[in-house]
């Protein structure tokens, strides 16, 4: 084959510019592009083997090498594939991709929000300019009486051809890399890289820095290191790919173990904990689509979950977290998701409004939900063992996706204050006969603890919703059944916790009035509002109400920073006085004495802020008082 020179066959004189400026946010793209080709290169050998095409010799150690050199300035692509003839490279790589490229360009022209793109596609091997000055190629096909090719092209429109050297099947890409992309001369760099889009690809990757001790050099100092009989032996390290050829996520699910799944768990997302329980998806019609999705373990209560759904295409990754394709909510979790099918070279707005995607996205949510009921179906004591860690996860969803939330507002599980578990509708139906539709819950165990002996006491039952996502949640459920209420459980009182009241209403009025005087009085505070009810609980004398819509308005103003538009807000407690109790029954007695006076108002005071300390934090001014009435109390006692 002689020396030929050509044009490459483009009409416009600048798309190296633009092909840089385009791919530049996610520049790494090209090793995955090279790679790809190279692993692409050897499946096809491999495919022509097994067609018969092509006769292998046997057990060849197929791979991938990348080689960085940051002397030379070059990183190379080096695979043992089914290489490229002239013909070859004039019809793929002179050509083809530049019309591709040219493709995309007018698709995109218009475009000037890069965030459009999807970002996460690459023009190929003509990925490889964005970060060279100049790229090489050797190749020479498997074709019998093939002669090796040397292609060069220095990022212009021209580029030569001519007769190649290398003698054994196969492609090597060289990149010169250009000074602003030196950052891919650093092995660590380049590792990582392999590491993030290229850990499940199909055939093992090699990275070798040729500028390292060789290994037979390091094999020599070993020798040397016997013969001089010291015991500091080099250790020789085996090459190890850098990535799993057939992850754990293609085999079928019957044929892996738990022990497995858990170990691609640690490896993928080093993540030490152990993960709670996982999906496999393994879906070949109407779409191909499989995956591994983990629910991980919380810290803590506190810890909001960071999830982490990485997205392939055939062993290809994609991107992380990509919402149009994963419903949002599912994002919390952790999990790896391949799917073949998905029309990756298109812009995000295609991706949210193609149907397809959209019944990709549905049948994520459908398999989740499945495994959530079957779990609480047939393991109803791993299901509530791991409720406390998915109920933030599964409220999310509910509140996120219709659909997620019909599949699962029957196992929705809520733990009560006796310490069990229980769904909504056998909460309702134990409760009914004391309080219809409604259900009381608990937000803060310890500041409530008041109450939640008052309910214990009388045979009643709460649920514990104390996570941030349970107030939204709950005005959810509201919405979604107008019949059900939730309660704090100081919202109010339920008849269960009142006796029987034989006074007269005209007594009870009067009764009302003049602790309402005293009260006041002591406390001084006009705008104190007291109701007086006749508790079973004799021992309390009082307690505070804070109805649960006023609660929740106040929530809402704190949370969204309206306190000031709103001055009022903070008054609407209520002070239940339980005329059944001996101190109040004092203060009615010994109202009018004089010589009281000064009992009264302690009592006051202590009744009011015991109240008040079993329903929220005193404020530091009021805690002081508190404690000096208390060492006053103990001090007449001697
Ligand atoms: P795509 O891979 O999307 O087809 P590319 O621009 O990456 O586009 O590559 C164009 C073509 O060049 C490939 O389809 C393939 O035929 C050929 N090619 C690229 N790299 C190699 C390689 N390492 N070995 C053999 N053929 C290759």
């Amino acid at each position: 084959m002689g020396m030929e020179k050509g044009n490459l066959s483009i009409h416009s004189e600048n798309i190296f510019p633009i092909i840089k400026k385009w791919l530049y946010s996610d520049h790494d793209i090209f090793i995955r592009e090279l790679i790809s080709n190279a692993c692409d290169a050897i499946t096809k050998l491999k495919k022509l083997n097994s067609m018969g095409e092509v006769e292998l010799e046997e057990g060849t150690d197929y791979r991938v090498d990348v080689m960085v050199n940051d002397k030379e300035k070059t990183l190379k692509f080096i695979d043992n594939g089914i290489g490229m003839t002239e013909d070859e490279i004039k019809q793929y790589i002179n050509q083809i991709a530049f019309s591709g490229a040219e493709d995309f360009l007018n698709k995109y022209k218009d475009k000037t929000n890069d965030e459009q793109i999807i970002g996460h596609f690459g023009l190929g091997f003509y990925s490889a300019f964005m970060v060279s000055d100049k790229v090489v190629i050797d190749t020479l096909s498997y074709n019998e009486g093939s002669e090796p090719v040397h292609w060069e092209c220095e990022g212009g429109t021209e580029f030569t051809m001519d007769k190649g050297d290398r003698s054994e099947r196969g492609t090597t890409i060289t990149l010169y890399i250009s000074e602003d992309s030196k950052d891919f001369l650093n092995e660590w760099t380049v590792r990582s890289t392999i590491e993030k889009y290229c850990s499940f690809m199909p055939v093992n990757i090699f990275l070798t820095n040729e500028n390292e001790e060789k290994e037979e050099e390091v094999k020599d100092q070993n020798e040397q290191a016997k013969t001089e009989d010291t015991e500091t032996e080099v250790e020789i390290k085996e090459p190890k790919p850098l990535n799993e050829t057939s992850p754990l996520y293609l085999k079928s699910p019957n044929q892996c173990t738990d022990e497995e799944y858990k170990e691609f768990y640690r490896k993928t997302f080093m993540d030490f904990k152990e993960p709670l329980f996982w999906i496999h998806l393994n879906m070949d019609y109407p779409f191909n689509l499989k995956g591994i999705l983990y629910f991980p373990k919380l810290n803590n209560e506190f810890e909001t979950a960071e999830g982490r759904i990485k997205l392939y295409n055939n062993q290809v990754y994609v991107a992380d977290n990509i919402k149009e394709v994963i419903p949002e909510f599912l994002l919390l979790l952790k999990g790896v998701i391949d799917c073949p099918d998905l029309p990756l070279n298109v812009s995000r707005s295609f991706l949210q409004n193609d149907g397809f995607v959209k019944k990709i996205s549905g049948y994520i949510t459908k398999k989740v939900a499945d495994k959530l009921k079957s779990l609480h179906n047939k393991e109803k004591e791993s299901y509530e063992k791991f409720w406390d860690d998915i109920n933030p996860f599964i409220k999310y969803g509910c509140l996120k996706e219709d659909k997620f939330y019909d599949k699962v507002k029957d196992i929705i599980l809520y733990k009560t204050i006796n310490g069990g578990y229980t769904t909504i509708n056998e909460y309702l139906e134990r409760n009914k006969d004391k309080h219809e539709n409604k259900v009381y819950y608990v937000t803060d165990e310890t500041q409530q603890a008041q109450y939640i002996k008052l309910f214990k006491d009388h045979d009643m039952e709460a649920v514990i919703l104390k996570s941030s996502i349970d107030q939204p949640f709950i005005s959810h459920i509201e919405m979604k059944n107008t019949e059900t209420k939730f309660a704090r459980i100081d919202a109010d009182l339920t008849d269960t916790l009142k006796d029987q009241d034989d006074a007269s209403e005209e007594d009870n009025k009067q009764m009302l009035e003049s602790l309402e005087k005293s009260f006041k009085a002591a406390l001084n505070n006009d705008n104190l509002k007291v109701q007086v009810e006749n508790l079973k609980s004799k021992e309390v004398a009082g307690m505070i109400l804070l109805s649960e819509q006023s609660r929740r308005m106040q929530e809402m103003s704190k949370m969204y920073g309206m306190m000031g538009m709103a001055p009022n807000m903070g008054n609407d407690e209520t002070l239940v006085l339980n005329k059944s109790n001996k101190l109040v029954q004092y203060i009615l007695d010994n109202q009018e004495s004089e010589d009281k006076k000064e009992d009264i108002q302690l009592f006051c005071e202590q009744i009011y802020d015991l109240a008040l300390l079993s329903h929220k934090p005193l404020q530091p001014e009021a805690m002081t008082k508190f404690i000096q009435r208390n060492n006053e109390i103990l001090a007449r006692l001697i």
